[in-house]
């Protein structure tokens, strides 16, 4: 089947430079009513060097991105582009990937444990790969889908990783042969195993492990008459610098592993996939929040060093000369929204503040979201230089598990997202996509529409001492390139 994508309108920001962009934000913030919401800032030529390192370092695996991990529409606009499979969830999330035009071959349902009418879109839609992992569900499967490819969930051991899922889901692997014995009863087509190691991965022999389980079960299910052809090693994978288990690292131990227990001689058939998300998604976005409200406060100086303790920092006590000052900054987003991640993918962040010099005097600092919920603290203590109410401050890296399951509780949600790509990394795109996949309207980043509206537009990055904007940076149609993807 082909993929018949619907256009997306992209407004591509040109030549971007995050502090510049801020800045000129900043300088409209107090004029322009909203200018002062909270943003993020997409650079899809994140997401293109991701691709590219992952056909280089993992060569027979191929990528459905998770779309649970992030599902803004022009981040999976460009996994299309790219040639990527999906992993789906829900009918929801299927939906969304074949009305953004992906053909069901390119999805995997991979949800072990579905509801009754999400299995029967997916068999309406022709979404044929779905994944199981126990006994009741095939029994579902056999009534309500009897020719689906099933792929069989393993247990890993995910002790070492941050995100644990084997508590949840996963077969056993001792009971495994059972599970693939009564599929074989109820005339079932199980066609492979998949695994997921946990997100924050720490121990690659979770990997290994996992893929010896997979091979004895290939083994086994060739004894009952099945010829399994896909083996889907899931997701668990970095996407960001600060880890200790590198992808490098991963990749070379899988590779490995793939060669030593898949040879592609003896098993030329099968098909390797993985399930990355936060591989993709986390580097590419960055958020960027406005300080709301500052509040100076009074702290005992800590007699050894700092405390952990909350009550270092009271609220509202009029600093005296024998103590330190002390701010908490109320910025505009905050843990209900994309910060979620603090809570729900014990995640860590870090501020970056524009505009500072290493001379400033530094202050203890907490910095809360804007809910009413003293629950809603982003960073409890940290020594930073005074910040004023309008300033921005920047969060790399934001860009898995976070706005994904953002609510917007009390009011408060960051919806606006601006898109940039380097003229190097909007070759290599053009260059990546896959041409295999027809349809794909890849083409438009190297069309000669966008190549002119590049020459036309001014240089954001050039306009400083440009009079003021009437309009804000953004929402002026004339400096966004627009592109249809
Ligand atoms: C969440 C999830 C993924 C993605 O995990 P990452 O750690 O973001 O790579 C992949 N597969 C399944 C089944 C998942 O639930």
């Amino acid at each position: 089947m082909k993929d018949t994508p619907s256009p997306t309108y992209v407004e591509l920001l040109n030549d971007f430079n995050i502090e510049k962009f801020v800045q000129s934000q900043l300088a409209d913030s107090f004029d322009h009513g909203d200018a002062e919401d909270p943003f993020l800032v997409c650079d899809l030529g994140d997401v293109v060097a991701k691709h590219q390192r992952w056909k280089t370092e993992f060569p027979r695996v191929h990528p459905h991105y998770a779309i649970k991990c992030n599902t803004d529409t022009v981040l999976l606009k460009t996994m299309m582009a790219l040639g990527t499979g999906f992993d789906c969830a829900s009918k929801v999330e299927i939906k969304k990937m074949l009305e953004l035009g992906a053909s069901p071959e390119r999805i995997i349902f991979a949800n072990p444990c579905k509801q009754k009418s999400h299995i029967v879109y997916a068999k309406e839609q022709g979404v044929k790969l779905v994944v199981f992992d126990n006994e009741n569900e095939l029994f579902k499967m056999k009534k309500l889908y009897p020719d689906a490819q099933l792929v069989l969930r393993i247990q890993t051991d995910d002790s070492a990783s941050i995100c644990r899922f084997s508590m949840k889901y996963g077969a056993d692997p001792e009971a495994c042969p059972q599970l693939i014995d009564i599929a074989r009863n109820l005339n079932l087509n199980v066609v492979g195993i998949s695994f997921h190691v946990g997100s924050g991965c720490q121990d690659v022999n979770a990997f290994v492990k996992a893929l010896q389980n997979s091979r004895k079960l290939f083994d086994y299910a060739k004894t009952v008459g099945y010829d399994f052809n896909l083996l889907d090693i899931g997701g668990g994978f970095p996407g960001t610098k600060d880890v200790d288990l590198t992808f490098e690292k991963i990749t070379s131990v899988v590779n490995f592993q793939l060669h030593q227990l898949f040879p592609s001689k003896q098993f030329p058939h099968v098909n390797v996939i993985a399930e990355p998300g936060r591989y993709y998604a986390a580097s590419a976005f960055t958020l960027v929040t406005n300080v709301i409200a500052t509040r100076q406060v009074a702290r005992d100086i800590p007699a050894e060093g700092y405390s952990d303790s909350i009550d270092s920092v009271r609220n509202g006590v009029t600093p005296t000369a024998n103590e330190e000052r002390a701010y908490m900054y109320y910025i505009n987003d905050g843990l209900y929204g994309s910060f979620n991640c603090l809570f729900f993918d014990h995640a860590k962040v870090t501020p970056t503040l524009l505009d500072v010099s290493a001379k400033q005097s530094k202050f203890s600092s907490s910095i809360w979201g804007p809910t009413c919920d003293g629950l809603d603290r982003i960073i409890e203590h940290m020594l930073m230089p005074q910040l004023n109410t309008g300033d921005w401050i920047v969060w790399k890296d934001m860009g898995a598990y976070t706005i994904a399951a953002g609510s917007s509780f009390n009011g408060f949600k960051t919806q606006k997202v601006y898109y940039h790509i380097s003229d190097e990394k909007r070759d290599l795109l053009t260059k990546l996509a896959d041409t295999k996949v027809k349809g794909v309207e890849f083409s438009c980043f190297a069309s000669s529409m966008c190549c002119q509206a590049n020459k036309k537009i001014q240089n954001l990055t050039k306009k400083e001492a440009a009079p003021k904007d009437p309009n804000p940076i953004g929402e002026n149609t004339e400096q966004p390139i627009p592109v249809y993807m």
